[in-house]
């Protein structure tokens, strides 16, 4: 059976690189129109339309601050009067700053929070009404492991990803008569730019598939929930960590 979005527009926050860019290219394998939003990194955004574009998919890149409301705002008004519609919103964006409770910082927690969590709410808030609309959409969160089972030095950043994934069960509940479908994936440690530095063998000792995860472990996890297979499931978290959180 093939996944196949045609006719429909996926919007993945933080698409430049990493966890996104793999969500962004295997949406524009199932025939999605992509919208790659970055932040600042417009050579590595270029780069993901590109290669989708190059093997026969649609793409364009946006950029804005998830965290910033006017940018949100303005953004995906343009991209509803383009379209016509938003049918799939991945909130991917996000960015740690890992340490101790008595060394963190409350611009960390600005910083952390406003990206992941208030960049949550306002990039879902503003393309709502697009779903509303057309009486369907599915929304899906990217939170983690440690939004569920805590991690020492990950304080700040845990409660961003257990904030979402609060977030992600009011809205299943407030939106399923909507035809909306809201859930959320939490992986574990994935190879990115965020994990670089990590020992990734000491890690992957600890994983029992005995390896780190990739950003298309991930991605396979968010076609699933964008597909007609996940129809009905909504208000859920799929850890997607190799089995480190069991
Ligand atoms: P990454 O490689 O560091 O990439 C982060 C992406 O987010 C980049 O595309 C970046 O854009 C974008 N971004 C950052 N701040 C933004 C903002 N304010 N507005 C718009 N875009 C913004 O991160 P990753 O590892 O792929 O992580 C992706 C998501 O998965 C994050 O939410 C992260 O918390 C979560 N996650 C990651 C892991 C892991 O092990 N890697 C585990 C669990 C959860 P620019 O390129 O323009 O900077």
């Amino acid at each position: 059976m093939k996944i196949d979005l045609s006719g429909q527009i996926a919007l993945v926050t933080g698409a430049s690189r990493g966890i996104g860019s793999s969500i962004a290219k295997m949406l524009g394998a199932c025939n999605a129109h992509v919208v790659i939003n970055y932040k600042t990194n417009e050579a590595a955004a270029s780069q993901v339309r590109d290669e989708i574009i190059n093997s026969g998919g649609s793409a364009e890149i946006v950029a804005f601050d998830v965290a910033n409301e006017e940018e949100v705002k303005a953004a995906i008004k343009v991209l509803g009067e383009k379209h016509g519609r938003i049918d799939i919103l991945v909130n991917n964006a996000g960015v740690s700053k890992d340490g101790l409770i008595l060394r963190a910082k409350s611009a960390d927690w600005d910083e952390v929070v406003h990206t992941s969590l208030k960049g949550a709410f306002l990039c879902t808030s503003h393309a709502l009404r697009y779903m509303l609309k057309a009486k369907s959409g599915r929304i899906i969160n990217i939170s983690s492991v440690v939004g569920l089972g805590g991690n020492a030095g990950q304080s700040v950043y845990a409660s961003a990803k257990a904030g979402l994934i609060g977030f992600t069960k009011s809205m299943a509940k407030e939106l399923a008569s909507r035809g909306i479908l809201v859930n959320a994936v939490a992986p574990g440690f994935i190879r990115t730019d965020m994990t670089k530095g990590m020992d990734e063998n000491k890690v992957a000792s600890m994983i029992p598939l005995s390896r780190v995860g990739l950003p298309e472990d991930v991605g396979g996890a968010v076609i699933f929930l964008c597909s007609e297979l996940a129809a009905y499931i909504t208000g859920q978290t799929i850890v997607v960590d190799g089995g480190l959180y069991i």
